[in-house]
């Protein structure tokens, strides 16, 4: 690409240098000329733009990313077609994938793992809150920028929720995503949910401190059954050092059911917070507060029971104690119908695959299948068995639990305050030994100073010495206004207009030589300043220069159109020309010519007449040498002077008998004019004895066009007896 000059896309795109290749496209760094900032460009193979699936894939995976504007998601700014393939332009993150990292590193601790799935559960948050299911949550998709921020890139297969558009993309039960990844219902077919982005997540943790993932098979639909039916292998068996509260996590994020995970990113992102800080995490809490929410599974849990929680009711048990069949999370029915084939496309069915054979997609998606609750023939005494061995292997755990954590002293549960005053609940946390830590957070559906979250959760077994933390609703908060100044208007509107800003944005258009059209200048009220939800703000946005129409200034001075065009904004460059019909110094016209409208600032071509260079020749004819000279000189031009000797006493001595260019011919200023004067002969001898000789008088004489040069006097004589005249020719500068 050095070489050569370097591709731009939409005109305003310059690609720089590669720096990926993805399974449909590759992702070069380029410089957006507009906005004058590097940009990463992915760009669909074109093999794959003839297909409308790809294409479909590749449109969306733009449009849900634009439309979410958070510091953990790669921000897509635009996309578009480029010859025979389209591309996307998005925010560039120098750094490297997570991917890249755990190639590099191996595996990382369970906190740096924490770390990263906060900002990721900060993200998927925020995408499930907006509507969009990421459904391809990966290592690769997960950019660690250098400065350490994380990212998360690639909606590619990222749908709205409530999209009726889907239907292309997953009809047959067709499912997308990456099967080391993809969560059991997806391997099923079933339309993914926020849960199934959660479960992605937990095997990217236990990859992150496991060093590899949990699953693993010739091929994905092999994967993909293992998703659905086998238990990993416990994570301290990787990673013997793992904090059991972690292995917690990770395990309720790897629950075969949607409903055995966290509810929501938030929510796994709180435990994980917690995780971090060294406080006790919901996914623990269960153990002693009953199971009410969730039911986990720590991974692989049976090789070690002293980690393991038992299977719930409506979850796979773990294979290894029971060898029971495992008959949840499958399809009651066999699956039936035909896949469009995409890329990375599985299914996976309730039998085990066999090797080399295909398994066929799953039943349309107008079933889902996942939460399909196991036939029950039989299996009531099994189910006795399970409960009595859940509660003993539960109690086993607690046991162990509460001995080996030293710090805890006592099993007191954590009240719930959510719904009470935040004073009322702080002094019901401070009598029970707890330090509330209060977080004022607008939410709209409790009232002023009424507590809305609680973390930990209530019933979570506490130590002495525990923080909570309490979000209560302030009333209506004010919040300084960021600096949204040089961005997009879009992307500023968006901002603004979403929690916790969620102001009224309005906008204003004035011309800015300076800035791009789009781009905001300035706010009013400006930067910084507080303001509440509802409130109203004004982005002053630049339409570029502005332009102006050049009005007809024919016939105008210079002086004046140099006024009235700078006014305009306009630059000027004169330039002479001839012109006939217009004086001298005024205008002829401009180029542009009038009526165009024109970028102001530019510059106007301005041409001045300096009038014609064309003269008319006068009648001289008859006129004394001396006149005709005169009246020659008067009209711009040059005379040369003829002599031609006529007989003394002709009346046309000293006259112009001939003029070589006829009276009234336009021709160039400074031309010759050549005229023929006669030049009196000398007078006869006194005593004439014979008749005086004949006189030739005007006769033609050829005047040559062309004209002597400098010759002051050249005289041809001819002798007077003939009829040939003296001929002597002078050349007068005028
Ligand atoms: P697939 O799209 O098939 O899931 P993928 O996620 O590995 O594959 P891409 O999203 O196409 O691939 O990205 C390929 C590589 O390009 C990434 O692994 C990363 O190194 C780089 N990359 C992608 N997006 C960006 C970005 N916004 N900024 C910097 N690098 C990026």
């Amino acid at each position: 690409m050095t070489d050569q000059p370097r591709p731009v896309f939409n005109d305003r795109y310059e690609l720089q240098q590669r720096i990926g290749r993805g399974g449909m496209a590759d992702v070069y760094v380029a410089r957006d000329r507009l906005l004058d900032r590097p940009v990463a460009i992915k760009v669909l193979f074109p093999e794959f733009a003839t297909d409308p699936n790809f294409v479909e894939r590749f449109r969306r995976e733009a449009q849900s990313a634009a439309n979410l504007n958070h510091p953990n998601v790669v921000s897509v700014y635009d996309w578009g077609r480029q010859g025979n393939t389209y591309f996307m332009a998005m925010e560039y993150v120098p750094g490297r994938t997570l991917a890249d990292i755990l190639r590099a590193n191996g595996r990382l601790s369970a906190h740096q793992a924490a770390e990263i799935a906060i900002e990721v559960a900060s993200a998927l948050g925020f995408a499930h809150r907006s509507g969009v299911v990421h459904r391809d949550v990966k290592p690769a998709n997960i950019l660690i920028a250098d400065d350490g921020r994380v990212k998360v890139a690639d909606f590619g297969i990222a749908r709205a929720l409530n999209s009726a558009t889907e239907q292309d993309l997953t009809q047959a039960g067709a499912v997308m995503g990456t099967a080391t990844y993809f969560s059991p219902e997806q391997a099923q077919g079933a339309q993914p949910d926020p849960r199934s982005d959660l479960y992605s997540l937990g095997i990217v943790l236990y990859e992150m401190v496991g060093g590899r993932p949990p699953f693993s098979g010739e091929n994905p639909v092999a994967i993909a059954y293992k998703q659905v039916h086998d238990a990993p292998e416990p994570l301290n068996r990787l990673a013997p050092d793992v904090p059991r509260p972690f292995e917690a996590i990770v395990a309720k994020l790897l629950a075969k059911q949607p409903g055995g995970r966290y509810p929501t990113a938030g929510e796994l992102r709180d435990d994980l917070r917690r995780f971090r800080e060294g406080l006790p995490v919901q996914a623990l809490a269960l153990l002693l507060g009953g199971g009410a929410a969730a039911a986990t599974t720590l991974p692989g849990g049976t090789a070690n029971p002293t980690t393991a929680l038992p299977g719930m009711p409506g979850m796979p048990p773990p294979a290894a104690t029971t060898g029971v069949p495992r008959t949840t999370a499958m399809p009651s029915t066999p699956p039936a119908g035909a896949t469009t084939p995409m890329a990375r496309t599985t299914s996976v069915s309730s039998r085990p695959p066999s090797s080399g054979r295909s398994l066929n997609p799953v039943a349309p998606r107008s079933q889902p299948q996942y939460y399909e609750p196991p036939r029950r023939t039989g299996l009531y005494v099994l189910a006795g068995f399970l409960a009595i061995a859940a509660l003993v292997a539960g109690s086993v755990l607690l046991f162990n639990f509460l001995t080996n954590e030293d710090k805890i002293l006592e099993a007191v549960k954590l009240p719930d305050v959510r719904g009470q005053l935040i004073d009322v609940a702080t002094k019901q946390m401070k009598d029970l030994g707890v330090e509330v830590q209060p977080i004022p957070e607008a939410n709209s559906t409790v009232g002023e100073n009424v507590v809305w979250d609680q973390s930990p959760i209530p019933d979570t077994v506490f130590t002495q010495g525990l923080i909570v933390t309490l979000k209560y609703n302030p009333g209506v908060v004010a919040n300084p206004v960021p600096d949204i100044t040089g961005r997009l208007f879009d992307e500023g509107n968006a901002l603004l207009s979403a929690p916790p800003y969620s102001l009224l944005v309005t906008r204003e258009d004035v011309e800015d030589a300076e800035r791009a059209a789009n781009v905001v200048i300035s706010t009013d009220p400006p930067i910084g300043t507080q303001m509440k939800p509802g409130d109203t703000i004004k982005l002053i946005v630049s339409k570029g220069k502005g332009q102006e129409t050049i009005p007809p200034l024919e016939g105008n001075t210079v002086a004046d159109v140099e006024q009235f065009m700078t006014a305009k904004g306009f630059k000027l460059e004169f330039i002479e020309e001839e012109s006939e019909t217009i004086a001298e110094g005024l205008v002829i016209r401009t180029d542009p010519p009038a009526n165009t409208a024109l970028d102001k600032g530019s510059t106007v071509k301005v041409f001045v007449s300096i009038g014609t260079t064309q003269v008319e020749v006068p009648d001289v004819v008859g006129l004394a040498e001396n006149d005709a000279r005169e009246a020659i000189q008067n009209a711009e031009l040059k005379i040369q002077v003829r002599y031609i000797t006529v007989p003394f006493g002709d009346p046309n001595a000293g006259l112009v008998t001939i003029q070589t260019v006829a009276a009234g011919t336009k021709v160039a200023k400074a031309s010759v004019v050549t005229v023929q004067v006669g030049k009196a002969a000398d007078a006869p001898p006194t005593v004439p004895s014979t008749a005086p000789p004949t006189v030739p008088t005007t006769q033609a004489t050829t005047v040559p066009p062309t004209v002597p040069t400098t010759q002051a006097t050249t005289t041809t004589t001819t002798q007077p007896s003939t009829t040939q005249p003296t001929t002597t020719t002078t050349t007068v500068a005028p």
